[in-house]
């Protein structure tokens, strides 16, 4: 398949390797940010095809991961309101709040579905109503313009019973926070290329020049992966650092300017919470004040809801790597895909649940 196989062709990933063996001189730590990477370079083995002084650190870039242990209490308190459908994609039913999931609140009568798109949410607000309708708005720059097209449309529609749960996350501020750490390890980073497909990369460029260090945007198969981490290495041998662009099948300097239009018109910059991680300045969306009518946060006064990490869960050191999913006592023990204590062992594109799946062999005894 066009686009697909040339970039899961065996023998190009293995001569990549050896170029990436040939160039790395110096121990090197880069971290790939999106949890859709981390998946593919478990499932392909590919940390294994690297000589041992390249190590690969996983990032924050799961949607679900990062989304605030409140802001799923919050959902399950909207959900078990009598007057209200939770709408949702189906990652977060089974993400871990502070005492129960939204999966157990639909078990206990809650009306909560699952959608694909905030379309759906709408054409549920538009069935019911006698409803309030509350879409679960989570995720990165990618999700982003639908959730701001969806609040566009129902204000344009005049939709007084559809609002939206906001929680959204922007890549930029959160490399700029892993960097500014005392604690940070990581030398050179993977770009999620399907948010710069968005954003584009020039917002990268003064995280290169403030810290002096690397970033590739790259894409999501092994060549894709293999390819941007040659390129890292590369820089970081030659001490030139900059941002380049490996997903070029998709990438543009400047990205998707409609979506980033409409994202301007519907949300504004907001200091966000982070799952595990805290507060970092400027790195989440919130609605504008025109579009508070859609804000289920103000509409149904959420928020006073709080809540604290359960203490066993690292996700915050892994989400930072600082840690692998193997450094946790409660990985494979009392923490599985089936009995999640956090969100990274829950998600498709969560760094445990990626090392579960795919190197269970690892498990510490
Ligand atoms: S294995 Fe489970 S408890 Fe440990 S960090 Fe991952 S999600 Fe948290």
């Amino acid at each position: 398949m066009k686009f697909l196989d040339e970039y899961r062709d065996g023998k190009i990933a293995r001569a990549l390797a050896a170029e990436i063996a040939a160039a790395a001189t110096k121990p090197w730590v880069l971290m790939e940010i999106c949890g859709g990477q981390t998946h593919t370079i478990m499932r392909y083995g590919l940390d294994e095809l690297l000589p041992p002084n390249v190590e690969l650190v996983h990032g924050p870039g799961c949607p679900v991961c990062v989304t605030p242990l409140e802001t799923i209490d919050k959902a399950i308190a909207l959900a078990l309101r009598s007057d209200v459908i939770l709408v949702s994609y189906g990652d977060m039913l089974r993400v871990p709040g502070s005492n129960s999931d939204l999966f157990r609140a639909k078990a206990q009568g809650a009306d909560v579905r699952i959608a694909y798109s905030p379309v759906e949410a709408l054409k549920i607000a538009k069935a019911n109503p006698d409803r309030k309708v509350v879409f679960l708005a989570i995720g990165f720059e990618t999700t982003a313009p639908a959730n701001a097209m969806a609040a566009w449309q129902a204000s344009r529609e005049g939709l007084a019973n559809f609002s939206m749960l906001v929680s959204h996350v922007l890549v930029p501020p959160a490399i700029r926070a892993l960097l500014a750490s005392r604690e940070n390890r990581v030398q050179g980073f993977i770009a999620p290329g399907h948010v710069c497909t968005v954003m584009g990369y020039q917002e990268y460029e003064s995280l290169v020049e403030g810290f002096g260090i690397p970033i590739v945007v790259g894409g999501f198969e092994p060549v894709d992966l293999l390819e941007a981490i040659l390129m890292l290495v590369k820089q970081l041998e030659s001490g030139e650092m900059r941002i380049e662009n490996q997903y070029v099948r998709s990438v543009t300097y400047q990205g998707n300017q409609p979506a980033q239009q409409i994202l301007k018109e519907v949300f504004e910059i907001a200091d966000q919470k982070w799952r595990g991680i805290g507060m970092i300045p400027g790195s989440g969306l919130r609605l504008r004040p025109e579009y508070a009518a859609y804000d289920a946060e103000h509409l149904f006064d959420l928020q006073l809801i709080t809540a604290d990490e359960p203490a066993e869960c690292i996700s915050a050191q892994v989400l930072q790597g600082l840690k692998k999913p193997t450094d946790c006592a409660a990985f494979a023990v009392r923490c599985t895909p089936e009995n999640p204590l956090g969100a990274p062992m829950v998600s498709s594109e969560g760094a445990c649940a990626a090392y579960y799946h795919y190197r269970r062999h690892t498990v510490a005894s």
